[in-house]
């Protein structure tokens, strides 16, 4: 009796689906990156060939840089202002700058954190019977 022959290796498993999602790698291999580009992600894993498709993320990861990034910026300008007399300029420019960048990198490991959580829990919406 012979063994089938495989035609592709079998992809490596993640340690963690929550930490390669946050790395922004696959969730399932955790070697491949899950985004195209910028927050926008691929249609599948080229290494594993993991169908994303599953992925619902909604508003979760908004929600979270949201709260976390107000809680920072708006603490470092009440620092600035009040401990440093920081002028109007300051703000202006260290905040509208700081802000989208620091969101921009923030949403991308929350994404990527909340795919990982999905796939590990395989989480989908709720449905009254099976399709
Ligand atoms: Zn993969």
């Amino acid at each position: 009796m012979s063994t089938p022959p495989m035609s592709t290796p079998p992809a490596p498993i993640a340690a963690s689906p929550a930490l390669a999602g946050a790395m922004g790698r696959c969730p399932r291999c955790g070697s491949a990156s899950l985004f195209r580009r910028g927050l926008v992600l691929r249609d599948r894993c080229p290494t594993c060939a993991l169908d994303y498709t599953f992925i619902d993320t909604g508003d979760g990861p908004a929600v979270f840089a949201i709260l976390i990034l107000g809680f920072l910026v708006l603490g470092m300008a009440l620092i600035a202002e009040f401990k440093f007399g920081a002028s109007v300029w300051f703000h202006v420019v260290a905040w509208g700058l700081l802000t989208p960048l620091l969101a921009l990198l923030l949403l991308r490991g929350l994404k990527g954190l909340l795919i990982g959580l999905q796939y590990r829990n395989k989480a989908e919406q709720g449905q009254l019977a099976k399709k």
